[in-house]
C-alpha cells in the first residue's frame, strides 16, 4: 500500500501541527524524514547532520516506524534512551497504535533471579542494611515485569549487594540455568524480537556487536537497520569494545566470585580455595610492578618489561591456569563452576595477548586510576572492523548528530568509521545564530602553551563574567588548567562558582540550573549532552582549541599510523576531531530560539593560525568579534 507523503506528518498542517503542543513547521525536519525514509526503502546508509532544534528524533522515528522493519536505535546516553522510550515513542503511538518498542540496557541493570535465590539458601549478607535490602528485593522480584533496577528507588548507585545479584554475562549460565525461561534477560530478548523498535545505547550496541561472533549471549535479535544518534561518539565506544582489557579489579572479581560460588553451592574444595589465594597473591605482585603515576601510559616497552619481570608475569599466568584446572576438577560441578573456569581462561588469554601480541593494528597501554590498574589493547583504526561487521552486514545504517561535518563535508567521519557509500545530508538549524550568538576570539592573550597563559586567561574570564553576570560554562581541555583558572577566578568574582569533581555530574547541573548567576567550571564530560535553556546559561567560554592530547597512547598511535601511511595526521585527524569537539562545546549555548549569549575561545591560534579558518568555516554563522566592548554591547541588548 502506498504510504501517504511525510508532509502529512511534518508539514505546516500535518499531524504534528495538530497534536504536538510546541509544534513549529521546520523544513529541515521534513527533509531529514524524507532522507531517512528513502535510505530505508533503498537499503542505503545515510549520514545526516541536523543542527540543534531540527527535531531530529521525530524525523527519524516516524519513517522508521513506517518502514515496518525491525530497527535498532542507539543513543549516546541512558538519558536519551529514556527520553525516547518514555516521551517520544508514547507520543507517536497515537499515530502508530500498533507500534511496539523495547528499551534495552546493559545486563548489569537487570536482576539475576538465580543469584537472588542462591543467596537465600546460603546467605552471604553483610549487616542489617543488606538483610533488609535483600528482603525488599525478594518481594520486588515477584512482581516486577522487567527486573530493571531503575524501579528500585532506594537502591544506592553503588550497591555492593546489587553487584552480586545482577545479570552480568560473565556469571550467567544461559540455557543451562533453571530460571532461563523466566529470566528477565530472556524476557527482554523475547520482547525485543516482537518489537519494531529496539532502543539501546552505544555501549550496549558495540558490546553486543563485538560478542556476536563468539558468543551465544548476544542480546539483540536480527535487525535490518540501525540509527546512531549522537553518532560522533561511536569511534570511541567501538574502540573500547573491540579491544581487550584486564585489570586488578577484574582478577579480584574472579577470585571473589569463585569463593562466593563455592560457599553458595556448598562445595568445600580446599584445592580451589588454595588456587584463589595463590591467584590473589600473584596478581598483587604483578600489578605492583606498575608505577604509581596516575593516568594513561603507553606500553611500547612490553618486551623489556617482560624481560625484567618474566617470573612475576609467568607466575600470574600459572595461577590463572591453576584455578581453571582446579575448577574443572570439582566433581559433580554445577554450571556456575564451568563458567568460572571459562572466565579464568579468558582472563589468561587476554593477559597473554596484551603482554605478548605483536599485532600492529593494536596499541598496547596501561592506566592507573586510583587503586585500579587497567591493561588494554585497543584497535588503532576501527574502520576495517566496522566496515566488515556493521556497514557490510546491516542493510541501512544511519548516522546522525548535530556535529559530524567539517567544512560541510563528511570525509573525516567516513574515513574514521569505514563508511564507503552513503547518502549525505546537512540540515542547517533554523536558529538565527547571527542574531542569537556572538563569538568572541580575543587575540591579546598569550598562546595557551605559554606559562603566563593561565593568569591572563583567568583575567579574561573574570572580565567576561562581569559582562554576562556569571551564568556561564567555562570549559577546559584539562583538569590542571581548570583548577588553575578556577583558583584565580574564585578570588576575584562574586558569582557562585561550581567546580567539576565536587559532586556527581547531575547534581552539579541541577545546582547550576537552580543557582542564579552560577558559573560552572568543567572539562570534557560537560562538552556534550548538556542542555540548559534560557538566560541561566548566557556564555560558553572555552580555554583552548580542543585538540586531543597527543601523548594519550591511543591518540599517539593513530597519529603515528596516519603519518606512516603517508597521510598528514594533523590535517586528517587532529584538526577535524578538534573541530567536532568545538562544535559540541559551543553547541551548549543556543538550545532554543529564544536563547542568546556569548561564545568565547581564549586561544589566539583560532585567529592567527592558517588552520583557524577550518574551525570558523565549520561553525554555524555566529557573529564574530575580537573586542570585549562589543561583547559588552551585545550582552546589554540581550539582558
Ligand atoms: S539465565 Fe543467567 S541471568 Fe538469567 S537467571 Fe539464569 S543465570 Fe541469571
Amino acid at each position: 500500500m502506498e504510504k501517504p507523503p511525510l508532509e502529512k506528518i511534518f508539514g505546516p498542517t500535518g499531524w504534528l501541527a495538530r497534536h504536538h503542543p510546541r509544534f513549529e513547521y521546520r523544513p529541515g525536519q521534513l527533509e531529514m524524514a524524507e532522507n531517512v525514509e528513502s535510505a530505508l526503502e533503498n537499503g542505503q546508509h545515510l549520514i545526516v547532520e541536523a543542527g540543534t532544534g531540527t527535531g531530529k528524533t521525530l524525523a527519524y522515528l516516524a519513517p522508521l516506524i513506517r518502514s515496518g522493519q525491525r530497527v535498532v536505535i542507539s543513543t549516546g546516553t541512558k538519558n536519551l534512551q529514556e527520553q525516547l522510550f518514555y516521551k517520544d515513542i508514547p507520543f507517536l503511538k497515537k499515530l502508530f497504535p500498533r507500534l511496539r518498542a523495547t528499551l534495552m540496557k546493559g545486563r548489569q541493570n537487570y536482576l539475576c533471579r538465580q543469584k537472588l535465590y542462591d543467596l537465600e539458601k546460603q546467605p552471604v549478607l553483610n549487616g542489617l542494611e543488606e538483610v533488609s535490602l535483600y528482603s525488599q528485593l525478594r518481594e520486588w522480584e515477584t512482581r516486577t515485569e522487567t527486573g530493571d533496577r531503575v524501579e528500585l528507588k532506594n537502591l544506592p548507585d553503588t550497591s555492593e549487594l546489587w553487584s552480586r545479584i545482577d545479570a552480568r554475562r560473565e556469571t550467567c549460565t544461559g540455557q543451562k540455568c533453571k530460571q532461563f525461561e523466566r529470566c528477565f534477560i530472556t524476557w527482554m530478548h523475547q520482547r525485543a524480537a516482537e518489537s519494531n523498535l529496539i532502543i539501546v545505547n552505544h555501549h550496549l550496541f558495540f558490546a553486543d556487536l563485538a560478542l556476536k561472533e563468539t558468543d551465544f549471549a548476544s542480546l539483540l535479535p536480527d535487525y535490518s537497520a540501525v540509527v546512531f544518534d549522537e553518532a560522533h561518539e561511536i569511534e570511541d565506544v567501538a574502540t573500547q569494545y573491540f579491544g581487550l582489557k584486564i585489570s586488578n579489579y577484574k582478577i579480584e572479581e574472579l577470585a571473589r566470585d569463585t569463593e562466593a560460588t563455592l560457599k553458595i553451592k556448598g562445595l568445600d574444595s580446599a584445592e580451589v580455595f588454595g588456587a584463589v589465594r595463590e591467584l590473589r597473591r600473584r596478581a598483587d605482585l604483578f600489578f605492583e610492578l606498575f608505577p604509581a603515576t596516575e593516568g594513561r601510559s603507553n606500553f611500547d616497552n612490553r618486551a623489556s618489561f617482560l624481560e625484567v619481570n618474566r617470573g612475576t608475569y609467568s607466575a600470574l599466568v600459572n595461577a590463572l591456569v591453576r584455578i581453571e584446572t582446579e575448577l574443572l576438577r570439582v566433581k559433580d560441578r554445577p554450571e556456575e563452576i564451568n563458567n568460572l573456569a571459562r572466565r579464568a581462561e579468558e582472563t589468561r588469554q587476554a593477559l597473554e595477548t596484551i603482554l605478548e601480541s605483536r599485532d600492529r593494528n593494536y596499541v598496547y597501554w596501561w592506566e592507573r586510576r586510583g587503586r585500579g590498574i587497567f591493561l588494554e589493547a585497543s584497535p588503532i583504526d576501527v574502520s576495517p572492523i566496522l566496515r566488515e561487521k556493521l556497514f557490510g552486514q546491516v542493510r541501512t545504517v544511519i548516522l546522525t548528530s548535530a556535529t559530524l561535518s567539517v567544512l560541510n563535508r563528511f570525509d573525516f567521519v567516513k574515513r574514521r568509521l569505514g563508511v564507503e557509500m552513503a547518502r549525505e545530508k546537512i540540515l542547517q538549524s533554523h536558529f538565527d545564530f547571527g542574531r542569537q550568538a556572538l563569538l568572541y576570539t580575543p587575540i591579546h592573550l598569550p598562546d595557551p602553551r605559554e606559562p603566563e597563559y593561565s593568569s591572563r586567561a583567568a583575567s579574561e574570564v573574570i572580565a567576561l563574567l562581569k559582562i554576562t553576570r556569571g551564568r556561564a560554562f567555562v570549559l577546559f581541555t584539562s583538569y590542571q588548567q581548570m583548577r588553575a583558572v578556577y583558583e584565580r577566578v574564585r578570588a576575584h568574582t562574586r558569582y557562585p562558582l561550581i567546580l567539576q569533581g565536587t559532586a556527581p555530574r547531575t547534581a552539579l547541573l541541577d545546582k547550576f540550573r537552580s543557582t542564579p548567576h552560577a558559573v560552572l567550571f568543567a572539562t570534557s564530560s560537560f562538552w556534550q549532552g548538556v542542555d540548559v535553556q534560557g538566560q541561566q546559561l548566557s556564555a560558553v567560554i572555552i580555554d583552548r582549541l580542543p585538540f586531543a592530547v597527543p601523548t594519550d597512547p591511543v591518540v599517539a598511535a593513530r597519529i603515528r599510523q596516519i603519518n606512516e601511511d603517508g597521510g598528514n595526521a594533523f590535517t586528517e585527524y587532529q584538526i577535524p576531531e578538534a573541530v567536532i569537539a568545538l562544535k559540541q562545546g559551543f553547541g551548549r549555548l543556543i538550545r532554543s530560539e529564544n536563547d542568546r549569549g556569548v561564545l568565547a575561545i581564549l586561544d589566539r591560534r583560532m585567529v592567527q593560525k592558517q588552520y583557524g579558518r577550518i574551525f570558523f568555516g565549520s561553525l554555524p554563522s555566529y557573529r564574530c568579534t575580537q573586542r570585549l566592548e562589543e561583547v559588552d554591547a551585545f550582552m546589554q541588548e540581550c539582558l
